[in-house]
């Protein structure tokens, strides 16, 4: 965790704005808001100055947190008159004036240098390249496994889990700050917590395992859309879907198969071959029967033969996958594949590629007519090109990777908004669709000491 601020906050409606841009930045910098002054590492005093019942109730504060905690920024209109606060309490250590949201930044930073760990500094507001409404929630680090073209494991490491709380904290907070699906990484979701034997760490005052499971129930109480990334195909995957089922987590699975050869899979250090993968798919989803599948596949790999590639294309053709990835093999340097015999030419490579996707768009194609006449609920990402015109996703779609949705709409609809859709019109990636309505964004309840509120005196 990094430091801990304990906030008070005086006067107007405009003061408490000011209060929550701070909040709102210390919050995304990894900054937690506290509600004591014993708890805290630093207090904030933003201060009113407007008449002289507040003039002295802003000393007051001041006066008392300095007794209390000892370590002082002060900002406000109060600010305004740094004379006035320096006379009565020499030892704060900074004044800022009103609206001085970057000054009260660097001040707090001085005192409580920002977190330099990666774990638990993952989203300083520099580098989140997301738009407010959706982010990136990295839950572990490093890969415990050893597919013969990857050299993420020498680069990154075994995995390494964070604890459960510590990702709902900040979960918690990308929610308060704005965002309405939170996207679920690692480098093997699925594996999640087996590098801490899935040790309890306190979230809200309980026990919270780190499995994905309870995780995943945890995280379903923030009320965002929740998006599973890169499941590896484990068996235990199955103990999800009912949670989608369920809607506590998206129906949506992105499972890197990479191949259906179970003699190309050995190769590739990878579970499984055709039968078993059609096998799971169809387990999955007759508990999940709108589970949308993404995958990703590998052509081309060293000894991939006419009749491996073969196989690929007819598990492709019966798995009916929704949403596909196709990249041909390149040498990685480093990788123990690229010792195997039998590398595959570039052009046979590119049309073994070429072919798949062919396939696969016909079957994306009709997997997308299906939902001509469906009402979804769509979030917006952008606005269109057209009056009116916005873009979307389904919950069958994350960002940057599947398809779109392009919504008619009244010209009222705003980025991050979610809203409902019939669907009019469908392409083999993208569908068309007009709004029929808007969903009331209903986000849970943050626990005791994660929010800003709670420090709030207003
Ligand atoms: S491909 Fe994925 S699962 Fe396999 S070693 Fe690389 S990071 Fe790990």
């Amino acid at each position: 965790m990094s430091g801990k601020v304990g906030f008070v906050s005086l006067g107007c409606p405009k003061a408490l704005v000011d209060s929550e841009q701070i909040l709102s930045r210390l919050r995304a910098q990894g900054y937690e808001t506290v509600p004591t002054y014993q708890e805290a590492d630093v207090v904030v005093v933003n201060t009113c100055g407007f008449i002289t019942p507040a003039v002295e109730e802003s000393l007051s504060a001041i006066g008392e947190a300095l007794a209390e905690n000892g370590k002082v920024i002060v900002t406000g209109c109060l600010g305004a008159r740094p004379e006035l606060i320096q006379q009565a309490h020499p030892q704060v250590l900074e004044v800022t004036g009103p609206g001085e949201v970057d000054r009260v930044l660097a001040a707090v930073q001085r005192v409580i240098p920002l977190d330099q760990n990666p774990f638990t500094a993952l989203l300083p507001p520099q580098v989140k390249l997301t738009p407010r409404h959706y982010a990136y929630l990295k839950i572990a680090e490093g890969c415990n496994h050893k597919c013969s073209f990857c050299i993420i494991p020498k680069l990154r490491g075994p995995q390494k889990s964070r604890d459960a709380a510590d990702i709902l904290f900040e979960a918690a907070r990308l929610v308060a700050t704005g965002s309405k699906e939170l996207l679920i990484i690692a480098q093997d979701t699925s594996a999640y917590g087996v590098d801490i034997r899935h040790r309890t760490s306190e979230y809200a005052g309980r026990p919270v395992r780190a499995h994905l499971v309870d995780l995943a129930n945890e995280l379903a109480g923030l009320g965002a859309w929740l998006r599973l990334h890169y499941v590896y195909p484990y068996p235990h995957v199955r103990e999800l879907i009912p949670l989608m089922a369920e809607g506590k987590l998206l129906p949506y699975l992105d499972v890197p198969l990479q191949h259906a050869s179970p003699r190309i899979l050995r190769a590739m250090r990878r579970p499984g071959g055709a039968e078993s993968h059609l096998k799971t798919l169809q387990e999955w989803r007759s508990v999940a029967p709108d589970l949308a599948i993404r995958s990703s596949f590998i052509v081309g790999f060293p000894g991939e033969t006419e009749e491996d590639f073969a196989l690929l294309l007819d598990f492709i053709a019966e798995a009916k996958l929704d949403r596909v990835g196709c990249f041909t093999y390149s040498e990685v340097e480093g990788a123990e594949a690229n010792a195997l015999p039998g590398a595959v030419p570039q052009e046979v490579k590119e049309e073994r590629r070429e072919r798949l996707m062919a396939l696969q768009q016909q079957i994306s194609l009709e997997k997308n007519q299906a939902r001509l006449g469906q009402t979804l609920e769509v979030i917006v990402d952008e606005y269109g090109e057209l009056p009116g015109q916005v873009v979307g996703r389904s919950k069958y779609d994350a960002p940057g990777i599947d398809g779109l949705v392009y919504v008619e709409t009244d010209g009222t609809v705003k980025i991050g908004e979610i809203i409902r859709v019939r669907i009019t019109q469908a392409e083999a990636y993208d569908l068309h669709g007009e709004m029929v309505g808007r969903v009331a964004w209903k986000p849970g309840v943050p626990p005791v000491g994660n929010i800003a509120t709670e420090t709030l005196r207003v």
